[in-house]
């Protein structure tokens, strides 16, 4: 209901109330409930009592009746489900899977508590300043073929912040991916992606494909001030993160729908390798068995990380359980 009052408060002239309960159905005083929950979600709606309801500001936050629209016809588009603070909108995605929900359900956080990276690591989500979002999925692919997933969510995520960013500043951006799940801006980490699944043998039951984004967030004095960054910080201006959001998820979609039912995944790989920051690099990777030095040499056809090792030879690595680095 509250998508559908912005709907007719957006036409930016006044409105009166009357007018709009006529057109929705409902009572003057159930418009009312809603435009003070409109304003308690940051919407600027002034009222007057002669001339009726204005919109005069929309808050940048990944709100259903503000994300939806955007979405509209995509083939991610929601529902969204929004939360102003959550421990992580995987977990969340969790208990909707749970329950039942359909496949292109999105979860949203203005901010998490408890964002995840890969094995057990944090993820920082301060509110109001980043991406945080997971989508629920029911891809007809096997269970090898889900770390492709993870590729391909990572590079629609780079297709979108790199279109949305040279749409704005004039300047094509220089966006990088670290094999298996980062994304890059200068050296430093701008975003992440993380993919959890439920399998049997031969099928996977559930993907929740989750990326988190530094879009507006300062980590200048914060202990990742090294290795992080955001857009805004590169930049030197805020973007919004609606507008990124909505191009993230079409972006998603594109890719999601080459790749649903498993036959679209062969050409992920080879894109992966053109954009990874670290290939022809010598690394340092932390296995279970302990440490491996090689050269990277690119990344095989279902994903898996391929190091050449320097008394020759090429090693398959899982990326359930290695960590890159530069040595
Ligand atoms: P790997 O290369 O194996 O993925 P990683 O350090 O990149 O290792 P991830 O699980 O991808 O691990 O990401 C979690 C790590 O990212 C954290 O341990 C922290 O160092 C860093 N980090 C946490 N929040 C952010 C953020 N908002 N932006 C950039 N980096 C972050």
């Amino acid at each position: 209901m509250e998508a559908k009052i912005l709907n007719e408060l957006n036409r930016g002239k006044y409105v009166s109330g009357e007018a709009v309960s006529a057109r929705l159905g409902l009572t003057r005083s159930a418009v009312w409930k809603n435009i003070g929950a409109l304003r308690r979600q940051g919407f600027v709606i002034e009222a007057s009592t002669r001339r009726g309801y204005r919109l005069v500001d929309t808050p940048d936050k990944l709100l259903p009746a503000l994300l939806q629209p955007l979405l509209k016809g995509a083939p991610i588009a929601g529902p969204v489900i929004h939360f102003q603070k959550t421990g992580s909108t995987a977990g969340e995605a969790r208990l909707l899977v749970e329950a039942g929900s359909p496949e292109g359900t999105i979860v949203a956080a203005e901010a998490q508590t408890k964002g995840r990276g890969r094995m057990g690591r944090k993820w920082i989500t301060p509110a109001g300043d980043a991406i945080a979002l997971s989508v629920i999925l029911y891809p007809s692919i096997s269970p090898s073929q889900a770390p492709l997933l993870g590729l391909a969510t990572a590079l629609a995520a780079r297709q979108a912040v790199s279109s949305v960013v040279e749409k704005e500043t004039g300047v094509a951006a220089a966006i990088d991916l670290k094999w298996p799940n980062d994304i890059y801006l200068a050296g430093r980490k701008v975003g992440g992606v993380l993919v959890e699944m439920s399998a049997e043998l031969d099928r996977v039951r559930w993907v929740i494909d989750s990326i988190g984004l530094n879009v507006n967030n300062d980590f200048a004095g914060s202990p990742l001030e090294k290795e992080a960054t955001s857009l805004s910080s590169f930049w030197d201006r805020r973007f919004g993160r609606l507008e990124l959001a909505a191009a993230v998820l079409k972006e998603l979609g594109r890719a999601y729908a080459r790749i649903r039912n498993g036959r679209g995944l062969a050409a992920v790989a080879r894109e992966f390798e053109k954009h990874d920051l670290l290939k022809g690099r010598r690394v340092a990777v932390s296995a279970p068995e302990g440490a491996v030095e090689g050269t990277v040499a690119g990344v095989d056809s279902e994903g898996r990380l391929l190091l050449r090792l320097p008394g020759g030879g090429v090693r398959a690595l899982f990326s359930g359980e290695v960590s890159v680095r530069r040595p």
